[in-house]
């Protein structure tokens, strides 16, 4: 490390960006291969971002009916047929291995044999008894430290670097020349914090916080993505957002199980009938055709009169505190923003269109199409964090000593972020809340083209506010991607429902890609045909 008085620099073979599931195993990937790896997060590796608040569950197949061709198919009915094959297909034959080979890091899965989660043909489900997400990323962050991946906390990355270094960065910087991506900027105590890398992975998380409603932690705001598409890296699919139908928001906040709903329990409109009466799996259904209904009853109650007390203790123990404290009013239900189904775009190795710049986890795009089945990102994080770390190890590029001394003497005239200062925390909390409320009342669950029109109209506009405020800025961006996205897509398909374009029409079976100015549709006829991997299932690592 390099320290001149304004601002420090560290030079590393692989920078990992992120502190959830992707990154960990990214970065324990990465320094297995023999690289040096540096881990830089927000917030705290292995206790921030969706993984630790997450539920446990992942899939993989266990059962001898079931297999990574039949997993494949159902990833790409449940994404509406739009996934990318080769990504769908990665996540199908890797996932076993991936979730197996926790218990190397001292992680110990059950395996649910009866219940088959929505969208899937066999029982995949396999959990943690803890049932908290963070048991399992805090394990990662020990073995990621016994093995020797440095980490810098409450870091936050405002910008990446390219090999133009520090003048090729803020919010002039125009998207689309795809320079190589050297590392990173960021802000740590105050100061300056220059990574220099030799690849740099961004495993940085979906955008749930640009939503009002969202079960998200605050850290995971998507600017990141924007950031990328700053310096030139392709997004796809940003108009597929997922939101969960089964959260109680009165009289607490809390996500519950799909299981309470296997085990009897039952949504009601304010009529008391039970709208998903008509559907087979009732309210097991996928979760972008409950999210659609429950939007149209307005309000949704929950009825557990059919849940026994031994299921309700055991699937949704606070829920169950509460009634035995003697609670009995109503228990109300509502769709939240919950997972970003597009993101950056990726190649099976976690590569983006950017060289030197690799990605995996939410933050990316591709895997699940138009919507995303249950229990399919964490192992999604696994499979393309190992991918990505693997890949950016093998082609780590050094820097040179002179790149890091221009750097250097770029670094004494950088002035501070005015993000981070009081002035910036104010006008960026207005602009904030305000996407949020944009994001929510016209991006979110139905939408409309008038709708949709308008709000990219008032994200430019906040966009233009945003611009002396640099991470703000990319998250605002990204929003409006996900609102432009959205507009362009003249269908409803998946986790997107716009009342003008009702059902899936044909001409949409491909993704929109944007690529700096562009917004354009690749057929899915564009792409290879999806091969079947050689090498044995859980072998696909290159
Ligand atoms: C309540 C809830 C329950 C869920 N349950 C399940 C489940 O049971 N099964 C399942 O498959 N999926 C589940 N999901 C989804 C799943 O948790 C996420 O998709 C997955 O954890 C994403 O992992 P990740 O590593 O890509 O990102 P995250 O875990 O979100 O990590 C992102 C990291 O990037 C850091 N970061 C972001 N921006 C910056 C920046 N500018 N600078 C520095 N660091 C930055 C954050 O601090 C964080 O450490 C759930 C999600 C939620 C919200």
């Amino acid at each position: 490390m390099i320290a001149n008085g304004n601002g420090r620099i560290v030079t590393t073979d692989v920078l990992v960006i992120g502190g959830g599931e992707a990154a960990l195993r990214a970065a324990i990937e990465a320094r297995r291969k023999g690289a040096n790896v540096v881990m830089v997060s927000k917030g705290q590796i292995g206790s921030s971002g969706s993984s630790a608040i997450s539920d446990t569950i992942h899939s993989a197949i266990l059962s001898p009916e079931d297999s990574p061709d039949i997993f494949y198919q159902d990833i790409l009915k449940g994404g509406k047929r739009i996934n990318r094959p080769e990504l769908a297909r990665a996540l199908a034959e890797d996932c076993t291995a991936r979730v197996q080979e926790l218990s190397e890091f001292g992680i110990e899965l059950e395996f649910e044999r009866e219940l088959v989660t929505p969208g899937h043909s066999f029982p995949r489900r396999c959990y943690h008894k803890a049932g908290l997400g963070a048991h399992i990323t805090r394990r990662l962050r020990e073995y990621a430290q016994e093995i020797g991946i440095q980490f810098h906390e409450k870091t936050w990355i405002v910008d990446l670097l390219n090999e133009h270094g520090l003048a090729d960065t803020g919010p002039d910087r125009l998207p689309g020349s795809g320079d190589r991506i050297c590392g990173a900027l960021g802000w740590a105590n105050e100061d300056w914090i220059v990574f220099v890398a030799g690849s740099t992975i961004l495993a940085s998380g979906g955008m749930g916080r640009i939503y009002a409603q969202s079960d998200n932690p605050i850290d995971v705001s998507g600017e990141t993505i924007g950031m990328a598409w700053r310096h030139g890296a392709r997004l796809q699919d940003m108009e597929f957002v997922q939101f969960y139908p089964y959260r109680l928001v009165s009289p607490v906040n809390l996500d519950l199980y799909t299981k309470l709903f296997s085990n009897g329990a039952m949504m009601r409109n304010l009529q008391g009938e039970r709208f998903m009466a008509g559907y087979p799996r009732k309210e097991l259904e996928t979760r972008d055709v409950i999210c659609y209904q429950m939007f149209k009853q307005g309000k949704v109650l929950l009825d557990i009169s059919q849940v026994s007390d031994s299921d309700l203790k055991a699937t949704s123990p606070r829920l169950h505190g509460l009634l035995a404290k003697g609670y009995a009013g109503e228990l109300e239900v509502q769709p939240v923003e919950h997972y970003s189904i597009g993101g950056i775009s990726i190649d099976q190795y976690g590569k983006t269109s950017v060289k030197g710049l690799y990605a995996c986890g939410e933050c990316t795009g591709g895997v699940h199409g138009a919507n995303r089945l249950g229990g399919g990102a964490l192992t999604e994080s696994l499979v393309f964090g190992a991918r990505a770390g693997f890949a950016a190890a093998e082609e780590t590029v050094l820097q040179t000593p002179d790149f890091v001394t221009k750097i250097e003497q770029e670094l004494r005239h950088r002035k501070p972020p005015l993000f981070f200062t009081e002035e910036g925390k104010q006008a960026t909390a207005a602009i904030r809340k305000k996407v949020q409320e944009i994001m929510w009342n016209q991006v979110g669950i139905e939408r409309s083209a008038a709708g949709l029109a308008e709000a990219s109209v008032q994200l430019g506009q906040l966009a233009a506010e945003a611009e002396p405020y640099l991470p703000l800025l990319d998250m605002v961006r990204a929003a409006a991607m996900v609102a432009r996205s959205a507009l362009e897509r003249k269908e409803s398909r998946g986790a997107h429902q716009v009342i003008d374009f009702p059902g899936e029409r044909d001409e949409w079976i491909g993704n929109l890609m944007i690529e700096g100015e562009e917004l354009s549709f690749w057929p899915l006829l564009n792409y290879a045909a999806p091969k079947r991997n050689d090498a044995q299932p859980g072998n696909l690592l290159p």
